[in-house]
């Protein structure tokens, strides 16, 4: 493509790592962020090898080995006796396996390694409070409106604006995420009061028959990442910074063995947060604004796929807008390419909340012959093979694709 200015509203991780996947093939970018200061909330994220073979692939090789935690494998425990088995081995058998590793940031270093990243490449990439609230394509391009009354032209726009997308509302409409029944808590566990009782250099999941919990260290050990995803239908709430408290934490894990207590305990501002699923949009493009990330294919985050889906799509996206000249053209194909997978990713991942809570968990012996069967190796190897497989730099975005069909000009927004 005639190497001109693309927009991207949103400086997420999807946004920045967009950002400088663009910066780096020679684009001209500028970001529009709603948020007066640049950060992320206090939480763990899980670069699984599809992730970090793009962040490698954007030049970041040496920094997020040295920032990133690479984690030496999972283990599950049952709920209640703490029974612990192999969920998958890491460490050198991830880059063995994908060429790539596993690893586990601290959100706000992730967020502040792309930032830097980018702003190497452009200064003033990155412009702070401009929230916005509508837009419009034009004869040229597209217009952004904002909720402080300015707007900003640009040839074309990504909306990489999360999950609440004022973007895609903009283009397809209000969205109707379905509650799943069930909710999520979060928190940061500082080291010291739980080391020798938690495994500080790999991962667990803890399977009960109404909620399950993931653990992973981030910061080389220094914190460990706690989410515990429960059954429970009277919270609604879809946003990640509402706090709850360690006693309503515990209270919805009564029960669950006397490390998780002991981790729970040391939480010391737990967030809840509910979980709705959406299902895979039918498009994401129209005319020369496109989404990107959790704007376009939020999940639930039984796969820990959210932020590497939105890193994976930076790349196709980059990709695509270099080989056509047309960008309309270069929308769909990335579209194309993009929507398959990640419609796969949502929605095995919502399929994964009856494997991860079920009754057989309920029971030590039926606990331990359904973990047998449904972690067996190979079974886990089908389940995770294919997500931490993909290569976004190399997948096929040109042959073999049936480009979806341009959004009518009737839909596209006034
Ligand atoms: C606790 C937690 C743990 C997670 N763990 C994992 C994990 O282990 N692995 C994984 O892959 N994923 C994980 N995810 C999911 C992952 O974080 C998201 O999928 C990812 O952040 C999506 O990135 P994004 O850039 O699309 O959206 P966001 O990160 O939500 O960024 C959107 C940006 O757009 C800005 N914005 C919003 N509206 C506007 C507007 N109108 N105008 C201008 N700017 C706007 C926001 O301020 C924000 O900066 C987790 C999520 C949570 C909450």
């Amino acid at each position: 493509m005639n190497k001109s200015r693309i927009g991207i509203v949103g400086a997420g991780i999807g946004g920045l790592a967009a950002a400088l996947a663009l910066l780096r093939r020679g684009f001209d970018v500028q970001v529009y962020e709603q948020a007066s200061e640049l950060g992320e909330i206090g939480a763990g994220v899980q670069i699984t090898p599809n992730g970090s073979k793009v962040l490698m692939e954007l030049g970041l090789t040496d920094e997020i080995m040295a920032i990133g935690t690479r984690t030496q494998g999972k283990d599950n425990y049952l709920w209640n006796t703490g029974q612990k088995s192999t969920f998958m081995q890491l460490g050198d058998r991830a880059n063995e396996q994908y060429g790539s590793p596993y690893l586990t940031f601290h959100r706000a270093d992730l967020h502040a390694m792309l930032l830097k990243a980018v702003l190497a490449l452009k200064p003033d990439a990155v412009l702070l409070d401009k929230r916005c609230d509508g837009i419009a394509q034009t004869a040229a391009g597209v217009q952004i409106r904002f909720s402080d009354g300015s707007s900003a032209e640009e040839p074309v726009l990504v909306g990489a604006d999360g999950i609440h997308s004022r973007v895609r509302q903009a283009l397809f409409g209000p969205d109707s995420p379905e509650f799943t029944g069930c909710i999520a808590w979060r928190g940061l566990i500082p080291a010291a009061p739980i080391e020798g009782a938690v495994n500080l250099r790999g991962g667990s999941m803890w399977l009960g028959p109404t909620a399950h919990i993931v653990t992973y260290p981030v910061r080389q050990g220094a914190l460990l990442n706690f989410i515990a995803m429960v059954d429970r239908d009277d919270w609604l709430s879809e946003s990640w910074t509402e706090a709850g408290t360690v006693e309503e934490c515990l209270g919805d894990l009564a029960g669950w063995h006397p490390t998780v207590q002991l981790m729970v305990r040391n939480i010391a501002i737990p967030y809840k947060w509910a979980l709705r699923v959406r299902e895979p949009l039918d498009a994401w493009s129209v005319g020369r604004i496109t989404l990107l990330g959790d704007a376009c294919h939020s999940t639930l985050p039984f796969l820990s796929q959210g932020a590497n889906m939105a890193i994976e799509d930076s790349l196709v996206l980059a990709r695509c807008l270099c080989q056509d000249d047309e960008p309309e053209l270069a929308l769909r194909r990335y579209e194309a390419a993009r929507r398959p997978r990640t419609a796969r990713i949502t929605r095995t991942s919502a399929e994964q909340l009856r494997r991860v809570h079920n009754p057989e968990l309920a029971d030590p012996a039926s606990a331990q012959r359904y973990i047998e069967r449904e972690w067996a190796s190979q079974r886990v190897d089908d389940r995770y093979g294919w997500v931490y497989g993909y290569d976004a730099g190399t997948v096929a975005i040109t042959q073999g694709l049936e480009l979806p069909p341009a959004v009518a000009p009737a839909s596209r927004p006034a």
